[in-house]
């Protein structure tokens, strides 16, 4: 949230209870220039404190600093934030799988077939849970263990990054893919996992984001 400076909280209170009041007039009340006021009535209206309408002078909004931040992370859309995906063909093995997991560092995996369409997701337990049985891991195709389409959670690019991680938390999964639709049928652009929702949650404090 933006920390507000004490000038500026003053501002805010003026117009609060004086509102509609043109700049001048709150310059005049702070015994300050107009000019020297500038800078601060654009934070606060940029910021969403204050509302400005031309001839007219500046409106208090009546929203608190959490509530224009609830607003902004409402907006927030996973074509900002989806990362890489990996992805996989449905032929490969197991093994494969697996050592594309280590190579690629992500625990979870994209398996498309021969047109590059979603057609499956791969876990870090899917996989672990094929490696525990009899089978021989290096003949074993991924396609036969994967969670496959209808069943696959996917998400696009303008979709809201709080309905993804909504659907991270009800599914109990770690990651989305981002998908275009195309005449064959998905293509996968992107992913949104646990680690971008961390990562937001961290950028959001250090940006003193509103
Ligand atoms: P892990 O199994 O390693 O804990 P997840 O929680 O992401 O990782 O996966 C749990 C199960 O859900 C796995 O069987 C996996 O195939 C499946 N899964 C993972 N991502 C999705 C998704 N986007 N849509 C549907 N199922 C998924």
């Amino acid at each position: 949230m933006v920390e507000l400076s004490n000038r500026q909280e003053k501002i805010i209170e003026i117009v609060k209870h004086n509102g509609p009041i043109t700049g001048e007039h709150i310059a005049e009340r702070l015994n300050l220039t107009r000019a020297t006021l500038r800078p601060d009535l654009a934070i606060l209206t940029m910021a969403g404190f204050l509302d400005a309408r031309p001839r007219v002078g500046y409106f208090y909004t009546g929203k608190t600093g959490s509530e224009l931040l609830t607003e902004k992370i409402k907006k927030f859309q996973v074509s900002d934030y989806q990362s890489v995906p990996i992805v996989v063909d449905e032929g490969a093995s197991v093994y494969d799988a697996i050592s594309t997991m280590f190579l690629e560092d992500v625990g979870t995996l994209f398996i498309v077939d021969d047109r590059s369409c979603l057609i499956g997701v791969v876990s870090r337990k899917d996989l672990l849970r094929a490696a525990i049985g009899k089978q021989d891991l290096s003949t074993l195709p991924v396609h036969i263990i994967m969670t496959r389409m209808p069943n696959v959670t996917v998400c696009r690019k303008e979709d809201l990054l709080i309905d993804v991680a909504n659907h991270l938390i009800n599914k109990q999964i770690d990651g989305l893919p981002v998908v275009k639709d195309t005449a064959n049928g998905m293509e996968v652009v992107g992913r949104i996992t646990k680690t971008t929702i961390t990562k937001v949650f961290v950028e959001l404090i250090a940006d003193n984001h509103i």
